[in-house]
């Protein structure tokens, strides 16, 4: 688990939006080359966009789901909204709580 709630997947979905790039520079490099000639292989490689960006939505459903947790600012366990003290470490987050925070940078380029 990582210190910050949350950067795994943003991580993750910074390395799909980049792989999709690359996978663009390709598809256009191909369709240059001659789309008739390469249409299996551009296909292959459309497909292979439409999986990562269904991983994106995926990743941004979970981290929206982990953003509505609360978390002790302390040892990030997941605390019930009521709580005042956090069970693992004692602090006090009556006050202090936090969520996940920002949101998730998913590029909109539909
Ligand atoms: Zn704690």
């Amino acid at each position: 688990m990582s210190a910050v709630p949350g950067a795994d997947l943003r991580h993750k979905v910074a390395c799909e939006q980049e792989r999709i790039d690359e996978i663009l520079h390709e598809v256009g490099r191909l369709y240059y080359l001659g789309a008739e000639r390469y249409g299996e292989q551009l296909k292959r490689l459309c497909s292979d966009i439409d999986e990562r960006k269904r991983r994106i939505k995926n990743m941004k459903n979970q981290y929206d789901a982990m953003k509505s947790v609360r978390r002790c600012p302390k040892c990030q366990t997941e605390l019930n909204l009521d709580y005042k003290f956090c069970g693992v470490c004692g602090t006090d987050v009556a006050h202090t709580a936090v969520n996940a925070g920002k949101e998730l940078e998913v590029r909109d380029d539909e």
